[in-house]
């Protein structure tokens, strides 16, 4: 990471080594971020073979076992994982949730990969409905 990269903490807006009263501080935190959403249709029938042939058994079964849990950086790569630069102080006393939210870009990569997820299970759903 080249220096031209930092910004100032995601939460504070103050320096990640140094806050405006002087506080110095060894290090800063770069908290990365993904998300993931599980198809309730995939659930469901993964789950229903798994009450009689167990959970590692009804994954080899179930024929969308695999889409199941749809995590953001593997099902979209081009939404990339969100990376938080947080100074030594905000990280020890902020929610990290708190922090994440209060990022714009945060919110929009969470909506963005809402919708997409949303509208994959929607595909997915109607594939296995033959
Ligand atoms: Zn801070």
């Amino acid at each position: 990471m080249k220096l031209s990269e930092l910004r100032p903490c995601d939460y504070c807006n103050e320096g990640l080594l140094q806050s405006k009263d002087g506080t110095r501080y060894a290090m800063f935190y770069l908290v990365t971020v993904d998300r993931a959403v599980l198809n309730p249709r995939a659930t469901q029938r993964v789950m229903g073979i798994a009450q009689f042939f167990g959970l590692q058994m009804a994954e080899i079964m179930g024929p969308d076992a695999d889409d199941a849990v749809a995590v953001a950086s593997e099902k979209f790569p081009d939404l990339k994982k969100d990376e938080l630069m947080v100074c030594q102080r905000c990280y020890t006393t902020v929610p990290m949730a708190v922090i994440a939210e209060k990022r714009d870009k945060f919110i929009a990569d969470a909506e963005e990969f809402a919708e997409r997820a949303a509208k994959e299970n929607e595909r997915l759903a109607k594939e296995n409905e033959i």
